[in-house]
C-alpha cells in the first residue's frame, strides 16, 4: 500500500513538472526528510498523557495549583520548550505570555489570567524578519463550557495539537532556519478564541511579519461518531476563499481577475497539500474550501481577520462522542475526550506534515518581489516579470500554472531568469511565481499584479 502511494506520487511529480529546458524532478530536501523521520509516536503519546494528567485545562481553572489546572499545564509546556531549547544554542526561548481578562458576561465570568505558552526559534538571517507560526490550544472543556472543575482530559481536543507543536519544537530546535518559527499552545480557545485573538492583535500592532500560520485543532482521532469509517490516511486543511480582511477594498480586483480562489489562506492550503504529501507517505491532505466547520470555530480565524495567511488543520472524520463531553457511559456508549480513543500513528503523520511545511517555508527564500503579468497588448501568450526576493538567495523560480477551474497547480516551469514568456494565454490560466532556495525549498507563490 505504502509502495503504491510512492509510485503514484513520483509519477505525478514527473508529470507535473517541466521546465523550458526539459523535464526536472522535484526531490525531497534531505534535511527535511531527516527531521520528518524523527517525529515519534512515543513522544507524542507522552505529551498527551502528561497534558491529560492536569485533570482539567479549562481556561477558568486554577492558575496557581502546581499539579492541576491550566496554570500547571502552561508551566509544563514552557518547561518542555526550555528543555528542547538546550540543543538550540540559545536560539529557542520560551515564556508564558499572559494577559488579564475581565468578566465579559459571556464565557469569562471572573477576572482571569490567560496565558499562551510560546517558544520562539530565532532565525539565523538577521535581515529576514519572516515568522512562521504553528499552534494548538492548551485549554480543554466538558459539556458545559463554564465548568472549570470536572475532569476534562481534552486528549484529542486539543492535546493532540499541542503535542504536534511540542514535537515540531523538539526536532526543529536542533536545526537552523533563516526565518523565525514560533511554537504556541494558546489558551482560551473554548471561551471564544481568546488566546489566539490576543496573539493576533499583538502581532498586528507590532507589525510582525507573520507569513503563515498553521492551526492544529483535533488532529489525532481516526473515526466518525456516525459511521464505521476508520481512516488515518487523510487530513483536512480548511482555508477561507474570499478574504475577510479588507474584502471591500479588494473586491473589484478579485472580481475582474477571477481571484476568488487565490487569496492568501487558499494559497497556503495548496502549499500545505503539496509539501505535506511530498514528505509524508500514505497521507492525503484534503483541501476544504471554507474557513471552518459548521457550528465550530478555530484559532486561525483571529489571524485571517487581521489579514494574515492562516489555515486550520483537522482530522478527516470527527467523533462527537469524544469532544466537549462530560465523562460518562450512557446506553453502552463511553463519552469523553480520552486518550484511549486516539490514534498516535495518525497524529505522527499529521505532525510530520506540519513539520515539513514549516521547515520548507522557513528554509525557502522570501517571495519574489513585484510579480507582474504584462497586459499591454493583446497576445495569446503570457509574459511575467518579477524581482529577486528581499531575503535569501533564489537559485531559480517556479512559474505555477493551472486552468481556471482547477483546484491545484497543474504545471510548473523553472527558470533562473526574472522574466518568462510562455505560450499559454493569460486569459485561460492562472499563474503564480515562487522563489526556490538552494536545497529546492519553495517560497509561497505570488499571484501577479497587472502591468499595463
Ligand atoms: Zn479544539
Amino acid at each position: 500500500m505504502i509502495c503504491m502511494k510512492r509510485i503514484i506520487l513520483s509519477l505525478s511529480i514527473i508529470f507535473l513538472v517541466s521546465s523550458t529546458y526539459g523535464q526536472i524532478i522535484i526531490q525531497r530536501d534531505a534535511a527535511i526528510e531527516e527531521m520528518v523521520k524523527q517525529v515519534s509516536t512515543d513522544s507524542l503519546k507522552a505529551y498527551v498523557t502528561k497534558l491529560v494528567s492536569f485533570g482539567t485545562r479549562s481556561t477558568l481553572s486554577s492558575t496557581t495549583n502546581k499539579q492541576k489546572g491550566i496554570g500547571a499545564a502552561r508551566e509544563w509546556v514552557v518547561q518542555k520548550f526550555n528543555e528542547f531549547g538546550k540543543s538550540s544554542n540559545g536560539r529557542l526561548t520560551a515564556f508564558v505570555d499572559t494577559t488579564t481578562l475581565k468578566s465579559d458576561g459571556r464565557r469569562i465570568d471572573v477576572t482571569t489570567s490567560l496565558g499562551n505558552a510560546m517558544a520562539t526559534l530565532r532565525g539565523t538571517d538577521s535581515a529576514d524578519d519572516r515568522i512562521y507560526l504553528i499552534s494548538g490550544h492548551l485549554d480543554s472543556r466538558v459539556t458545559d463550557v463554564m465548568n472549570r472543575t470536572a475532569e476534562a482530559p481534552g486528549a484529542n481536543d486539543d492535546a493532540s495539537g499541542v503535542a504536534a507543536v511540542l514535537e515540531c519544537a523538539r526536532i526543529m530546535s536542533k536545526y537552523s532556519f533563516p526565518a523565525t518559527i514560533i511554537f504556541v499552545a494558546v489558551s482560551g480557545e473554548e471561551q471564544g478564541l481568546l488566546g489566539a485573538g490576543y496573539l493576533a492583535d499583538k502581532m498586528k500592532k507590532n507589525n510582525w511579519n507573520l507569513d503563515a500560520m498553521l492551526n492544529n485543532d483535533i488532529v489525532g482521532n481516526n473515526n466518525s461518531s456516525e459511521t464505521n469509517i476508520i481512516d488515518n490516511t487523510r487530513v483536512r486543511v480548511f482555508s477561507e476563499g474570499l478574504p475577510f480582511f479588507e474584502l471591500d477594498k479588494n473586491a473589484a480586483n478579485i472580481r475582474s481577475f477571477g481571484l476568488e480562489n487565490d487569496g492568501g489562506a487558499r494559497q497556503l492550503a495548496r502549499y500545505v497539500k503539496e509539501i505535506g504529501e511530498r514528505y509524508v507517505d500514505n497521507l492525503e491532505v484534503v483541501m476544504v474550501y471554507r474557513n471552518d466547520r459548521f457550528l465550530r470555530g478555530g484559532d486561525h480565524t483571529p489571524f485571517v481577520e487581521k489579514g494574515f495567511k492562516a489555515v486550520r488543520i483537522t482530522e478527516m472524520n470527527e467523533n462527537y462522542d469524544h469532544q466537549h463531553q462530560d465523562l460518562r457511559t450512557e446506553k453502552g456508549i463511553k463519552y469523553g475526550d480520552l486518550i484511549e480513543f486516539m490514534d498516535f500513528e495518525y497524529l505522527r503523520k499529521n505532525t510530520a506534515m506540519n513539520l515539513s511545511v514549516l521547515a520548507n517555508l522557513s528554509k525557502a527564500p522570501s517571495v519574489p518581489q513585484d510579480v507582474k503579468v504584462d497586459v499591454k497588448n493583446l497576445t495569446n501568450g503570457t509574459s511575467l516579470t518579477w524581482k529577486a526576493p528581499k531575503t535569501g538567495v533564489a537559485k531559480g523560480y517556479y512559474i505555477l500554472m493551472r486552468e481556471t477551474t482547477s483546484a491545484f497547480w497543474q504545471k510548473k516551469f523553472f527558470t533562473v531568469q526574472t522574466s518568462i514568456t510562455l505560450p499559454y494565454s493569460k486569459d485561460n490560466y492562472f499563474f503564480a511565481v515562487q522563489a526556490i532556495g538552494e536545497a529546492g525549498n519553495e517560497s509561497l507563490p505570488v499571484v501577479p499584479g497587472v502591468s499595463r
